[in-house]
């Protein structure tokens, strides 16, 4: 299989009310496969001018277009096409986010593309399902009040580069099913499936100015449309930084704003456990898609009575990590890239920082050994034992395959070092004990909690509320709307308090 026979040669467009345009500036971009430092195609770079474009298209679709009178079944069967012209192209989205992201390749079609498949399934069946309610009254029968939700209108969705189809899909979904219209800006590191999965909503038969795509940076692309006023809400997933910077910069509009922020989860494993499963799931808690996960299991807290037991065994499971071409999976290739050179250095910048706070390191490290200097945007999975809370590695997320190790001896201290960071996002226990594994996961301070296993299942059924510095807002259809109480009078002559 070639996976550049599905990239074109010519810069990928933005698309804004149904047409594909080049950005005012004519400025392109270029689109870098980080596995192997590659520039392997171009798309034009949006101004705030075509941000406003963008705005406008989406504002006129809302207010204006055929959006707004369409019943649900139909914004249903709108959003089923999606999916089905998505599932016959699935070989090309996966090599498109495999190359734009360095992915592995069977990680992107069997985990992620499924996943954004479901995304467009549950919004498309829930879109009819947006049911209100009805509130009974004290009154004698006299009042009467019903609930129903409504679309927010237009909404900006700004989109992180980690996982830009799969988080893209489960969220452009859930606001069209609400019935709003949609801008989206994806992360300049990774846009190509946002580009492209533009011709999937143009073909399915979306109207006009009900989905567009623009690219281009946050701070001039991202800042336009969370400062609008004809945007009325931002969903943005990604750091904790931008998330401040929104809140900042939406004030003078007061929208309704959600943010998915960052990470630095705990991962509690008690001595009960069968120690070879346990390293696994710790392991792969920090390290898929090379710890470029939100919810990562990070911050590995270790009973006593185990901890260089588990330390040996998670250090062989990551010495058989196999870093390469996302691709050449079946070369034996299960170890994937960093983002980008920048991000990468970032990596290695906090690992430099854990060495010099005098953490143990049991393996891994700025580089893989023997390939200093050659091994690109490559980070070796790397585990730092005796991390205490006060080093920056216990407290910042680094995004990146590091696992952070700390010993606990008491129940009570573990459920301490779990929740003494400002993130919220998740977190993991393991043991054996049905009564202390639920124990524990009413304690950890956190949106989502596993018990023996490691990430989410269910993940559009199961809302992940990101607690503390980790996010605002509920995921989810709903959180894409506004609730709207009737309040009525049955009375003919309703007798004023005067
Ligand atoms: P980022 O914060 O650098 O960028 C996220 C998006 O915001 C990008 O599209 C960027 O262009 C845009 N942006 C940047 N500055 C902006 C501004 N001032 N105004 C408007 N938009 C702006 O994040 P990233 O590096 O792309 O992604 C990694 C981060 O995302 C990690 O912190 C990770 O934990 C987080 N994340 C969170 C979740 C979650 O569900 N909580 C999921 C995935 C990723």
């Amino acid at each position: 299989m070639d996976p550049y026979q599905y990239i074109k040669k010519e810069p990928y467009k933005m698309y804004i009310d149904g047409q594909w345009v080049a950005s005012e500036s004519k400025e392109t971009f270029d689109i870098i496969n980080p596995a192997v430092n590659e520039v392997f195609a171009t798309a034009y770079k949006g101004s705030e001018k075509d941000a406003q474009k963008a705005i406008l298209a989406a504002r006129k679709a809302y207010d204006e277009g055929p959006w707004a009178g369409m019943t649900h079944h139909e914004r249903s069967e709108l959003l089923f096409k999606v999916r089905d012209l998505l599932a016959k192209r699935q070989e090309e989205f996966a090599c498109i986010e495999t190359l734009d992201c360095g992915k592995l390749y069977p990680s992107v079609l069997y985990y992620e593309i499924q996943q954004a498949l479901d995304g467009f399934a549950y919004s498309a069946g829930n879109a009819r399902h947006l049911e209100g309610k009805v509130v009974p009254v004290d009154g004698g029968g006299n009042n009467f009040n019903y609930v129903t939700w409504e679309p927010c209108g237009v909404v900006g969705e700004i989109l992180p580069w980690n996982g830009p189809l799969m988080m893209g899909a489960q969220k452009i979904s859930a606001i069209l099913a609400a019935g709003n219209t949609v801008v989206v800006k994806p992360s300049s590191w990774a846009s190509l499936s946002m580009l492209v999965i533009a011709e999937v909503f143009h073909e399915a038969g979306f109207p006009p100015g009900v989905f567009n795509v623009i690219t281009g940076s946050g701070q001039v692309v991202g800042d336009a449309l969370v400062k609008s006023p004809l945007v009325d809400m931002v969903s943005m997933t990604g750091g904790t930084e931008t998330g401040e910077q929104i809140i900042r910069s939406s004030a003078d509009t007061i929208k309704k704003i959600a943010l998915e922020l960052g990470g630095k989860s705990p991962h509690i494993i008690f001595d009960d456990v069968d120690l070879d499963d346990a390293a696994k799931w710790a392991v792969f808690g920090f390290t898929l898609n090379s710890g470029q996960v939100c919810v990562s299991g990070t911050r590995v807290i270790v009973h006593e009575n185990i901890y260089e037991d588990l330390l040996a065994r998670m250090k062989t499971v990551c010495e058989n990590f196999v870093p390469g071409n996302g691709f050449d999976y079946e070369k034996g290739v299960n170890f994937s890239s960093l983002i980008s050179k920048e991000h990468a250095e970032t990596v290695r910048g906090f690992i430099e920082s854990g060495i010099e706070d005098k953490a143990r390191l049991v393996c891994g490290g700025t580089h893989f050994e023997g390939l200093e200097g050659q091994d690109n945007n490559f980070v070796p999975a790397t585990i730092f034992a005796d991390v205490t809370p006060d080093m920056k590695i216990f407290q910042e997320e680094i995004f990146g395959p590091v696992g952070c190790v700390t010993k606990f001896s008491t129940e009570e201290e573990a459920v301490k070092l779990a929740n003494m960071t400002k993130f919220g996002l998740a977190g993991g226990v393991f043991t054996n004990s049905i009564a202390r594994a639920h124990r524990v996961a009413g304690k950890i301070k956190a949106g989502q909690v596993y018990v023996n296993s490691y990430f989410s299942k269910g993940m559009m059924e199961s809302p992940g509320t990101g607690w503390k510095q980790s996010g605002v807002g509920v995921a989810g259809i709903h959180k894409y709307m506004h609730s709207r109480t009737v309040f009525v009078s049955l009375e003919d002559h309703p007798q004023a308090p005067l």
